[in-house]
């Protein structure tokens, strides 16, 4: 599993100024996860982005799960605090396609809520998509009544 810092689709630049920064690349981690391909991987990415602080985006073909919640060690100065014992990842990101150095990520797909991901959903899957949680719910409670 390979843990990874966004970058921004751009050439190259010199590089944003870390001084002149609040530390925008230390307020979240992001974590591949599996290519959805049924209607209930992508419920089930509802449901992680029903949860605060979370999203998902699409790079380059692949999924990843975005927390939004800063690093313990950034200190109120927007400063590493444990900056020679950083993080191999800390120490490999680069400041000329980070955050700040502008331009948008240039995501196939982006969704920050639960609502975006419902929409998606429908567009894909039909209209009626949710209307198969009623099925597997009363699919549930029959076989219930059928154990009494
Ligand atoms: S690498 Fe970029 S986002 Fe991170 S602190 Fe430096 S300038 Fe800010
Ligand atoms: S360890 Fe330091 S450089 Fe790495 S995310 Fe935390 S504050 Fe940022």
């Amino acid at each position: 599993m390979s843990i990874q810092k966004k970058s921004k689709n751009k050439k190259k630049t010199e590089g944003a100024d870390c001084r002149d920064c609040n530390g925008l690349c230390c307020r979240y981690f992001a974590l591949p996860i599996d290519t959805p391909k049924t209607w209930k991987d992508y419920d089930d990415i509802r449901w992680y982005l029903s949860h605060r602080g979370v999203s998902v985006f699409v790079e380059k073909g692949d999924w990843y799960l975005q927390v939004d919640n800063r690093c313990k060690y950034l200190d109120r100065s927007h400063r590493c605090r444990q900056y020679p014992l950083r993080p191999r990842i800390c120490r490999t990101y680069h400041t000329g396609d980070c955050e700040k150095a502008g331009d948008d990520y240039g995501y196939e797909l982006h969704f920050l809520n639960d609502r975006q991901m419902a929409e998606y959903m429908r567009s894909r899957f039909g209209v009626n998509v949710f209307q198969r949680l009623e099925k597997i719910k009363v699919e549930k409670t029959v076989r219930r009544k059928g154990r009494s």
